[in-house]
């Protein structure tokens, strides 16, 4: 396991790949972004045409993770100075509807989205395969939910290994799983595992108390322990991420997860790109309200023009 950074990672990379490896790629269903395009998009197609240059045929599986168990928003005391004391702000993506026709879910929306940008990896490399997949389509899994327990179980485990292997500070107590209410749909309240598998969940908001079996119920599911069955269930061989999440400690952290947690397939290399920037200079995101879009000619050559830069700057979106 390693961690490869931007275009002198692509090449290095490209020499131990044989081409048909399972890659990892994540995306919250509210909006696609010059960010997540030079993620999802232009960096597989990058890698690809690497591979293709040395006379290897690409035929990867790219798994796009959709999100939706993800929370709608960040809440708790400071989400910047403890980023992993937090709470959805309400629900998850699952339960959100599209701001634009009330009658849809988001996530139905923006599948379509992320879709027909990350196609183009197939348009570009036919023997290349992309699958879109949504959490919550995992729920039955026994590995899924094996991790899910675990984590609704014992978050005091989970946050000692972020403290362990991140230099932001952390608070006392933190929760990474819980059910959402049935009632109310709200990813707030105190959730428990009775049994081996009975989950009862007290909902702050709307103050039900609901009772049942694991697969009755949705989730909340921070990413981090949340990375661990996408990578065991797909067999994932690589995951292309930017390089925000190397600084905030994500592959040790990882590592010390999957170790914890008894995974079976050993932590897979990272494929690190840029990060890129939009208003005032920050990290482009939806979240940040200064997201981007410009055409994937323009980002490629953008990024061509900057093989080993760790930030990109889009022109005019300053
Ligand atoms: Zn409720």
């Amino acid at each position: 396991m390693k961690p490869y950074f931007f275009r002198d990672g692509i090449v290095e990379l490209s020499q131990v790949l044989r081409g048909t490896e399972n890659i990892y790629m994540g995306i919250r269903p509210y909006g696609f972004h010059t960010g997540n395009m030079c993620t999802l998009v232009a960096y597989p197609i990058l890698l690809c045409s690497e591979l293709k240059r040395i006379n290897k045929i690409p035929k990867f599986t790219f798994h796009v993770f959709i999100n939706d168990w993800e929370q709608d928003k960040l809440d708790g005391l400071d989400v910047e100075k403890y980023p992993y004391n937090i709470l959805p702000k309400f629900t998850t993506w699952q339960y959100v509807k599209d701001p634009i026709d009330k009658k849809r879910s988001i996530v139905d929306v923006w599948e379509k989205v992320i879709s027909a940008h990350t196609k183009l990896i197939e348009f570009y490399f036919p023997d290349t395969k992309v699958k879109i997949i949504r959490n919550s389509s995992m729920k039955m899994n026994p590995i899924m939910k094996k991790c899910l327990i675990k984590t609704i179980r014992n978050p005091a485990k989970v946050l000692q290994i972020i403290k362990k292997g991140s230099n932001k500070p952390t608070l006392k107590d933190a929760i990474f799983a819980s059910a959402v209410c049935p009632k109310c749909n709200a990813a707030r309240g105190v959730t428990r595992v009775k049994l081996e598998d009975h989950i009862v969940h007290n909902c702050i908001n709307c103050k039900t108390k609901s009772r049942g079996e694991y697969g009755n119920f949705d989730y909340w599911f921070y990413h981090k322990p949340l990375s661990l069955p996408r990578i065991e269930i797909y067999k994932i061989d690589l995951t292309i991420t930017n390089i925000n999440k190397y600084k905030e400690g994500n592959f040790t952290i990882r590592k010390e997860l999957m170790k914890q947690y008894g995974m079976k397939m050993p932590p897979p290399n990272t494929l690190y790109a840029p990060v890129i920037l939009g208003a005032n200079k920050k990290t482009m995101g939806k979240s940040k309200g200064n997201a981007f879009n410009i055409g994937l000619d323009q980002l490629l050559q953008l990024l061509n023009e900057n093989p080993n830069s760790e930030e990109i700057i889009i022109p005019n979106s300053l």
